[in-house]
């Protein structure tokens, strides 16, 4: 995770701190890449909080340790997902980290717009919705990823409707799971949703055309991170003509 441990956000569900972030490590990007040579990394998910306190969010730190690794581990070698933040849209920030091609674009809308105000309220459902089309428009070569956890209050029909905006946006994967509540000071679980509804959601994802669909209620955002974008290879390469 990039540019510190304090996030300039406060969603309801996060265990991350909110408050006033340090300054970022210029450095940080090398040290990294070279983290991940060490460990012999094949697969990497670079992330960071939200730094709407940096000009650019801090997207020139993404595509910098985009490079980093392509440099340290080799062209190819090692694939890599970021999981952004929003960048507050800014259609730049979004540029610069397209422009260093990672090979997986992951932003999660997290839950469905008619909760945003109580779990995401310095979030907007558009916004995110937008930066993924953008990622496809600028580059379709890099695989959109999305997610969202249940339990939080949504109506099946609303996640239904989640993953067809998803869809009208060009996401091509997507990771849906159980909420868990980190603390009593965060957001109540509403619900724990039985594995069969997940695997109906799974079907239901597959059905709308995302190539790679992990649902279940252990699944996180980078859960089996791998697996998923090979699962979705394969389910390109048995569809000619696909995209991609
Ligand atoms: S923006 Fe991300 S890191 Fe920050 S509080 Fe929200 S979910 Fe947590």
């Amino acid at each position: 995770m990039l540019l510190g441990a304090v996030c300039t956000r406060d969603c309801g569900f996060c265990a991350v701190q909110g408050g006033v972030p340090a300054p970022a490590s210029p450095d940080e990007p090398v040290r990294v890449a070279q983290a991940a040579r060490e460990l012999r990394l094949d697969y990497v998910v670079v992330t960071s909080v939200t730094r709407d306190d940096l000009p650019d969010g801090g997207a020139a730190y993404f595509a910098a340790t985009i490079r980093a690794l392509r440099t340290a581990c080799g062209e190819g070698n090692t694939k890599v997902e970021v999981l952004t933040p929003d960048f507050g849209g800014a259609a730049a920030a979004i540029d610069a980290v397209v422009a260093a091609r990672p090979d997986v674009y992951n932003h999660n809308v997290e839950t469905v717009p008619r909760l945003y105000p109580h779990v995401r309220p310095l979030a907007d459902y558009r916004r995110s919705l937008d930066l993924l089309a953008r990622v496809e428009a600028v580059d379709p070569s890099i695989v959109t990823k999305s997610g969202l956890m249940v339990g939080l209050g949504e109506e099946a029909e609303e996640v239904a409707a989640v993953m067809r905006d998803l869809r009208s946006v060009g996401c091509r994967a997507l990771t849906i799971g159980q909420y868990l509540q980190p603390s009593r000071a965060h957001l109540p679980v509403t619900r724990f949703v039985p594995p069969e509804e997940f695997a109906a959601w799974r079907e239901e994802g597959l059905a709308l055309g995302f190539q790679a669909v992990a649902s279940a209620p252990f699944v996180r955002s980078s859960y089996l991170a791998r697996e998923v974008f090979e699962r979705r290879e394969a389910v390109r390469d048995r569809r000619p003509g696909a995209d991609g």
